[in-house]
């Protein structure tokens, strides 16, 4: 059984074991389908269709609001019966486009390409048209990502493998089952950066999907499996660029001003879709999971289909479930109902019999310090997390709290059950729209 271990301890269990051995299973999609305009950052997109209009699979139904931004296709065929305001999984509201499935599955004919004989303009765009973003939960257009000032400047690309979630397999499942498809998806991208090397970057817990990524790049002295230790949160970026490559970039610095640009794999693998295949990304593989879930697995998911129908197809939910995440533990959000679609960025739904965090009464801090201990950042959480809830964003920012990766260690490991992590994500949010403003 895996443990989780972190900064702050150990916990015996990291809750991968119930999922890992599935292979991903295709969802067969619902009746309804709600497409969300805005599951990317950046300009949502906008609506190309129209109420009564007829949709097929791997169509664009709302184009790129701006460069920033990034086209929705449809998953299904069948005809838009409208706009409809939805509660995403993030707590928000965002127009969706509703498609009612004729379940006949009409489909776009894709045109593939050699994608080594392409110009790396043209690999751009075809990842640009193709709706490709960050899948590792931020959804920043990967075009944009993948075009810093100057490409020369770049040494590596790394791709997030650490999947340091606890519970979550479903990057786990894509290097097994694909891991070719990876492979060339890296490859893509080193030509678009000529003195790059690649990364594939996996925490050891992971050792099927080491060897088999090893096996599929022998011989290519451009990439290298690189073996991390399994170390909550190493799959974050900060960690995950300095355990790889010992640079280190703060809030203000993106991974390009340290030569680095980082995808998750699920995001390697649409470039592929998007520049070998023509194919646009419609689908997701979502982790169905946790004590509260009747047969947990990964799932190959459409998007626009609402979390109770793939959780429906991963055999429902037990009587008396108190919890859903969408995520997750760590670094998930709670949500309160299963009436929410799947986005490009959506990974896991955590599905647990037992909410202990409402369980749990917060109590004074007793200064043990472990919070402090267990931040892989060197922040005092303790403090940052009073200065959130008085509002002082000053003395928040300049004691660093801009810095927290919201990987939530130290609310896990405070034995006053504050609710620390939660409280700064909050701050965080409020002064980055206040930089926004300025
Ligand atoms: S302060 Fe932020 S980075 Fe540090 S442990 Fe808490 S959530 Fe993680
Ligand atoms: S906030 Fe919690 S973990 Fe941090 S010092 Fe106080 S009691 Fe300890």
């Amino acid at each position: 059984m895996g443990v989780l271990t972190f900064l702050g301890g150990v916990h015996p269990y990291d809750g991968k074991e119930l999922s890992k051995s599935q292979p991903v299973k295709k969802v067969i999609p619902g009746d309804k389908l709600y497409y969300a305009v805005s599951q990317h950052i950046g300009a949502p997109a906008r609506p190309l269709v129209k109420r009564g209009d007829h949709v097929i699979r791997g169509q664009m139904i709302a184009e790129p609001g701006g460069f920033v931004s990034a086209p929705i296709f449809a998953s299904v065929s069948g005809d838009v019966t409208g706009i409809e305001k939805m509660r995403m999984p993030t707590g928000g509201l965002t127009d969706c486009i509703v498609v009612k499935n004729d379940h006949k599955n009409e489909e776009t004919a894709y045109t593939g390409a050699d994608w080594k004989e392409l110009s790396v303009d043209e690999i751009k765009a075809r990842i640009r048209d193709a709706g490709v973003v960050g899948m590792g939960g931020a959804g920043f257009p990967t075009h944009v990502k993948l075009s810093p000032k100057d490409a020369d400047a770049i040494d590596y690309i790394l791709v997030n493998g650490a999947e340091c979630e606890p519970y979550l397999t479903s990057d786990y499942r894509m290097m097994i089952d694909a891991p070719d498809k990876l492979v060339e998806g890296l490859r893509i991208i080193l030509k678009l950066f000529p003195k790059a090397k690649g990364l594939l970057c996996v925490e050891d817990n992971k050792p099927d999907a080491i060897k088999k990524l090893e096996a599929e790049c022998a011989g290519d002295s451009n990439i290298e499996v690189r073996t991390m230790k399994t170390k909550y949160p190493q799959g974050a970026e900060r960690m995950l660029i300095y355990a790889n490559t010992k640079r280190k970039i703060n809030s203000g610095m993106l991974p390009a001003d340290a030569g680095c640009i980082v995808d998750n794999v699920a995001t390697v693998l649409a470039v592929y879709d998007a520049v070998a295949e023509g194919k646009p990304l419609m689908d997701t593989v979502i982790t169905v999971t946790g004590d509260g879930a009747v047969s947990p697995g990964n799932f190959l998911t459409p998007s626009g289909m609402l979390f109770s129908e793939v959780i429906e197809q991963a055999g429902g939910l037990k009587e008396g479930y108190e919890k859903l995440i969408s995520g997750g533990p760590m670094m998930g959000f709670a949500v309160f109902g299963t009436n929410l679609p799947v986005v490009k960025t959506s990974s896991g739904v955590l599905c647990l019999m037992h909410d202990d965090v409402s369980a749990s009464q917060p109590s004074p801090c007793i200064n043990c310090g472990r919070c402090v201990e267990a931040c892989p950042e060197n922040l005092v959480p303790a403090r940052l997390s009073v200065y959130a809830d008085k509002g002082q964003a000053d003395i928040f920012m300049a004691n660093y709290g801009m810095e927290c990766c919201e990987c939530g260690s130290c609310s896990f490991v405070c034995p006053a059950k504050r609710q620390l992590a939660q409280s700064i994500k909050s701050m965080r949010k409020i002064c980055l729209a206040n930089r926004r403003k300025k």
